[in-house]
């Protein structure tokens, strides 16, 4: 690890407008660091600053700096969300990962981890080895000639699945993203990952209200039942009346470069019975212009799978 000076700010003010990286729980960042991949001369240690809590009133505010076993655990945080974070990890870590550090985390693409191998997102223009080397696990959807790496976070799926923003503080003044505006496709800048400006902070998450939420779900597939990254997830909530799906949110991970909103399954779902058959229908539409490579192209049946998987999860008592 090079060295590097750690300071931490007394208030939220003081660490906007640095070009200091932010250290929260430090289970991303500091792997990455002893790799060599990041090597940030400063390093602001947040964890001083007030930016905890969950608030559960009107829709759900929750502080960057919540640990992830704590929102998990909460009784008032929607069910697609307390899943996501569950699956995620292990408790060891949710118990030290922050809320804003996983939705800040890279990907877990082995060649972006290893300083020895050439990357786009690590070192733009040195070459992408995944398009033609190990890319099982790499993503189907919102790809690029530069970069096919998938985003990592399984919590990002349920938020963009419920229209969740975050809210960010910078020296310019505060601001309100949609997380679905907040992460961007590689392109031919995979470096540029999200929409976070120098020196801005994330303090808030902002979960809309939406009352038929208390029916979502999260469903993850991995190649071991703990401690694995997705394959392949699916973030679904449904309002059901009468036998009828009344509205949807899909959401899709493990596929894709960024969490991945499925508006056309959603649509699709929209009027039609709650039933196996026409929830098939619908999620045949989720890999729609997906692009496989040599090892992924499993994701596309898998992944229309595990969304109707989730629906079923969801409306069993309802259908
Ligand atoms: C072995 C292992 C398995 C894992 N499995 C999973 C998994 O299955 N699913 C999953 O989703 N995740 C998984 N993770 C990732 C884990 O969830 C993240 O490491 C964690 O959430 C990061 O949070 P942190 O607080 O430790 O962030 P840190 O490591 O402190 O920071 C991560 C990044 O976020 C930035 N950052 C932190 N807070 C803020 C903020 N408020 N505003 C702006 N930038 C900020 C930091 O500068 C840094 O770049 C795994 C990690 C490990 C090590
Ligand atoms: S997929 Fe993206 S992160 Fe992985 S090697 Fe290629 S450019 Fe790097």
């Amino acid at each position: 690890m090079r060295p590097f000076e750690l300071t931490a700010p007394a208030t939220v003010a003081d660490a906007l407008g640095t070009s200091g990286t932010f250290l929260a729980g430090g289970t991303t960042l500091v792997d990455l660091m002893k790799l060599d991949v990041l090597t940030p001369r400063q390093v602001l240690d947040i964890n001083g600053l007030p930016l905890r809590g969950i608030d559960t009133g009107d829709g759900l505010r929750i502080g960057a700096l919540e640990r992830m076993a704590d929102i998990a655990a909460h009784p008032g945080v929607y069910p697609a969300i307390s899943r996501a974070l569950l699956l995620s990890a292990s408790q060891q870590l949710r118990n030290m990962a922050s809320i804003g550090g996983n939705l800040m985390q890279r990907t877990r693409c082995t060649y972006f981890r290893d300083v020895s191998t050439p990357c786009n997102r690590r070192d733009p223009g040195s070459g992408c080895p995944a398009i033609t080397g190990a890319n099982r696990m790499h993503a189907v959807l919102g790809t690029s000639e530069a970069c096919v790496a998938t985003h990592a976070s399984d919590v990002a799926v349920a938020l963009v699945a419920l229209d969740a923003s975050v809210r960010l503080a910078g020296p310019g003044g505060e601001r309100v993203v949609a997380l679905t505006d907040f992460y961007r496709t590689p392109g031919d800048t995979p470096q540029a990952e999200h929409d976070l400006r120098p020196g801005e902070l994330i303090t808030e998450v902002v979960v809309p209200r939406l009352d038929w939420a208390a029916r979502s779900t999260y469903v993850k597939v991995r190649d071991r039942q703990s401690y694995e990254f997705a394959l392949c997830s699916a973030a679904v909530a449904v309002d059901v009346r009468d036998g009828v799906v009344a509205d949807a949110r899909v959401a899709a991970g493990g596929v894709a470069t960024v969490p991945w909103r499925l508006t056309a399954v959603e649509a699709a779902l929209r009027g039609k019975p709650a039933t196996e058959e026409s929830f098939t229908a619908a999620a045949a539409l989720a890999v729609e212009g997906a692009k496989p490579l040599a090892d992924n192209a499993f994701k596309l049946s898998l992944l229309p799978r595990t969304i109707v998987r989730a629906l079923l999860e969801v409306t069993e008592g309802s259908r």
